[in-house]
Parts: structure tokens; sequence; C-alpha cells
């Protein structure tokens, strides 16, 4: 049964009229409000999407949510569960295969599944929805509702899908096959980027680009105090001195040599107040190119320090000796229902095993907790400002906010071309730097030590990244956009 979500709070508009560099889109975005307002008038506006934590689109919501309310236009945001395991693998496999990944063949009584699931779903919504409401629905979990509910209430329904492959295989046309007779519901639909739009929605889709809260606490500024309270209350680094904040109750674990999770300064020290680090935040999911960054840095360590390729200048090889690698994803108690995060945990797991004592020391396998939204969001927030490089090795992403995320803190940022997401946000050699194949580790590992060894570049990176956020993916824009589609669509 769908439940309605108590929207975090978030930064209100005059939160954001404060800040000087922010002022002028808080403008714009009132005065786009200004012309909907009279469209939209007395309609109430639902978001639906299949969690409440973890990725993207829970990442955004709160934002958007509370804007458009502190705007004027009501908003609410519910979320479909199931308490069938069956169905969350099969819209996990749908994914995978809208990414043309998997196994194009979908198990026997899947339609029925889907549609089960979403009927008992779609029965709390229908009560609660009045007609003239705006559904939007969010990526291929929830789709079969707006069918569902338009049999018995008149609402405007949009679908968001988050996800998308800019080519087409066996996977591809299988996935949208099957999701096709649900998606005739829809007046319109919205995608991350025009490669990504389906046949179905061909002349009824648009884009709209996703985006980050500048001052939400994944991306807000941080004092460095705050910075260093941070990463020492989540055991992510030994306490330097007594701090103000007592430890969190839920930290940080890092993954031993012994194959246990244990708080993350239990031992040793990782380094993050003072050594080079490379930092890959993402879930664990095997196409975000885990295992891929992993064996680049160890091939980063082994020809760059002491090997064939070793750095001549002393200050370079020595930042070389002394980076080290941060693979930081969710606790495993949070993905309990994710039966592929925890393979990928497995896998990474076994590897970083069958690694020498002093390669086991320079990469840092961790678990943040996920117990707290905010504390989350501050500890990614910390990470990633700590961070001399962040890393989103994804062999497919529909967007990528950790991208943005570490641009907008100018972290400069390698990922790579073949992602569709990271490609569009990353000019390279401008905002950050591409590679061309994410599972090529030779190709990642030198590009690593490039990056480590140019930090004039790695400033300029960072500067010119902040900028496109800036300008391209703050949450505003995103808003705007919204409004101006409902607004033509109402
Ligand atoms: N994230 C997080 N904690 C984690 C892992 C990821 O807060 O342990 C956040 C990350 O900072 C980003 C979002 O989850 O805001 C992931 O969004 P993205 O678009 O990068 O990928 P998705 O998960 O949607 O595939």
């Amino acid at each position: 049964m769908a439940f309605v979500v108590d929207v975090p709070a978030s930064a209100t508009l005059s939160d954001y009229e404060a800040v000087a560099h922010l002022a002028h889109h808080v403008e714009e975005l009132e005065e786009t409000a200004r012309g909907v307002r009279a469209k939209l008038k007395g309609r109430k506006i639902w978001m639906v999407n299949s969690t409440a934590q973890g990725g993207g689109v829970a990442e955004m919501l709160p934002t958007m949510i509370t804007l458009l309310r502190d705007l004027g236009f009501p908003t609410e945001w519910a979320v479909i569960e199931s308490s069938e395991p069956a169905f969350f693998d099969l819209t996990k496999q749908i994914h995978n295969m809208i990414h043309g990944e998997g196994s194009p063949e979908l198990p026997a009584g899947a339609r029925e599944l889907f549609e089960r699931e979403n009927a008992s779903n779609a029965a709390f919504l229908t009560e609660r929805i009045k007609p003239g409401d705006i559904l939007i629905v969010h990526d291929p979990q929830p789709s079969a509702l707006a069918g569902m509910i338009r049999e018995q209430v008149d609402v405007l329904a949009l679908w968001r899908c988050h996800i998308g492959l800019d080519l087409e295989n066996a996977s591809t046309r299988a996935a949208w096959d099957f999701l096709a007779p649900f998606l005739d519901a829809y007046e319109h639909g919205v995608f991350s980027t025009t490669a990504y739009v389906p046949e179905a929605f061909t002349h009824r889709a648009s884009v709209i680009t996703p985006a980050i809260d500048p001052l939400g606490d994944k991306n807000r500024e941080l004092h460095f105090h705050k910075v260093v309270g941070i990463l020492t209350n989540s055991a992510l680094v030994r306490s330097p001195s007594p701090l103000v904040p007592p430890p969190y109750d839920d930290v940080v674990n890092r993954l031993q040599g012994d194959g246990s999770f244990r708080p993350a300064n239990m031992w040793d020290n990782i380094g993050l107040l003072s050594r080079p680090i490379i930092t890959q935040v993402s879930r664990w999911d095997r196409l975000k190119g885990w295992r891929p960054l992993m064996e680049a840095f160890v091939e980063l360590k082994r020809r760059f320090v002491n090997g064939d390729d070793a750095e001549q200048d002393w200050a370079y090889r020595r930042r070389l000796d002394l980076v080290r690698l941060v693979l930081a994803g969710p606790d495993p108690e949070s993905i309990q229902d994710d039966p592929e995060g925890q393979e990928v945990i497995e896998d990474l797991h076994a590897a970083y095993l069958s690694l020498s004592p002093e390669m086991q020391d320079d990469i840092a396998m961790v678990t943040l907790p996920m117990s707290s939204r905010r504390r989350n969001a501050l500890i990614v927030n910390a990470l990633q400002r700590a961070s001399t490089i962040v890393v989103q090795n994804s062999l497919r992403e529909g967007f990528g906010l950790t991208v943005t995320e570490a641009m907008w803190k100018r972290i400069p940022i390698l990922t790579n071309s073949r992602a569709c997401g990271p490609r569009h946000q990353v000019r390279d050699g401008v905002d950050g730097c591409l590679v061309s194949n994410p599972e090529d580790s030779g190709e990642l590992a030198a590009m690593m030590s490039e990056m480590l060894g140019h930090h004039r570049n790695r400033d300029l990176w960072g500067l010119s990244a902040q900028r496109r956020v800036h300008s391209e993916y703050l949450v505003f824009n995103q808003v705007s956009a919204w409004l101006r589609l409902l607004g033509r669509l109402a």
C-alpha cells in the first residue's frame, strides 16, 4: 500500500533570496510562477515514485516540492510499496533493460505481477486524488498507476522517466514493449535528454534536466570546522581534538582486511584531512563501475609509483604514493531488499580481500549510515569536499547527480563519455575529464595520474564546473521548466 511522505524540510524562497549569487534565480522563478498560477489554480500536484530515500529521484523531490509549495502550488509526494520481493526484482530487471543490460526475457507472469502491485497502490491514491489534479509518476515501477487512477478520477497524467540509453538493443526494445500499454495513459512524458525519449512518447515529450539544491545538506557550503566535525562524528577520521557535537549514533563502517565491517576510524585514519583522495559515492549497482575503478586504482599505484611509468618528479610521485581511494555507498542494512546491491558488495569484498595488505590500506570501501537522511547528506557533502578528485565511473548513467554535486563543490570530476548523463554535464578538459571507456583500467589509471599531477588544471576545471552548474543544473531551472510545462498542458 502506498503512503504519503512527510516531506523533509528544505530551504525556502527567502533562504535562497538571502544568498547573493542565488537571488536572481529566485526572481526569475517567481516571474515564471506568476505566469502559470491562474492556469493551475485549485489543482494539486501529486508526485509518485517508489522510494522515499536513496537514489537521485528521492534526492530531488523534497526540494522541488518545498519550492512548488512555497510558490503557491499545493504538492504532495506519495511512495508506492509492495510486499512482493518479486515485484522489485522485476522492476530492477526492467531498469537494467532500459539501460540495455541483462536478459530481454521477462519472467512468466511479469505483467500480472506488475499490474497487481500497481493496482493495490492505485487504490490508495484514487481515494486521495481529486478530479483536475496533476499526477506526475516517476520511473517505471509505478508506471501502471495512471491508467488505473484515470479509470476512476479525471486527472492530467505525466510520466517522468529518469533513466534511459542513447542506443537501442534487444533489452531496451523488450523493456519499452512491456511498458508501452501502461504509458499510453499519460498525456506527456518528461526525460533527462532527447536521446532517451522512447518511441511511445514521440510528439508528446519534453526534456527537463535534473538539478541539485545549492542550500541542501548535500550541497551547501560547509565551514572548514564543520567538515572536520562531520568526518569525525561519522567515524571517517580519528578525532584530532575535542569536538562540540557528540559522535553520531550510526557511523561509517569500513571493510577490514579480515572481511568484517568496522567503524572506519577504528584502526587507521584513511587520511581524509591530509592525503590526496579519490572518491566515488554511489549506490552499490554494478553499472556504477565499482570493480573497474578499484582495478584502475591498483594499476595507478603499480604503474606510476614504482613501475615502468613511475613519475620522475619527486612531489608528483609522492602525491601518487600517498593517494587513497574511497569507495562509498549506502549501509547494506538499508538495501536488504536489493539482492543485486548485496551481490555487488560481495564482489567488491572478494576483490578487496585478494589485494596485498599495503593496497588494502590504500583502498577504503566504506558504507554510509542511512538512518538519518540529513546526516547521510552531510557525510556525502563532507566526503566530496575532502576529495582531491571525485570519480563517477558509471558504465551507464541517466544523469548522475553525483557528478553535479562534485562540480558544484569545484571538486575536479573524472567520468566518461560512454555514460550519456555525465557526458552531457562535463565538457572534457573544461569542466573535468572524460575517459572513453570506464572499463579500461589502463586509461582510467593514466587519467587519474594526469589529474593528480596538474593542480592548476584541477582548479580551473573546478571553477568552470561550478559556473556550469550555476547556470544549468540548479533546482530553480528545474522547477521553472516544470511550471512552464504544466502551464502549457493544463
Ligand atoms: N547517495 C547518497 N548516499 C549514498 C549513495 C548515494 O546520498 O550512500 C546519493 C548521491 O549523493 C546522489 C544520489 O544518491 O545524490 C544518486 O543519484 P545519481 O543520479 O548519481 O544516481 P542514481 O542513484 O539515481 O542512479
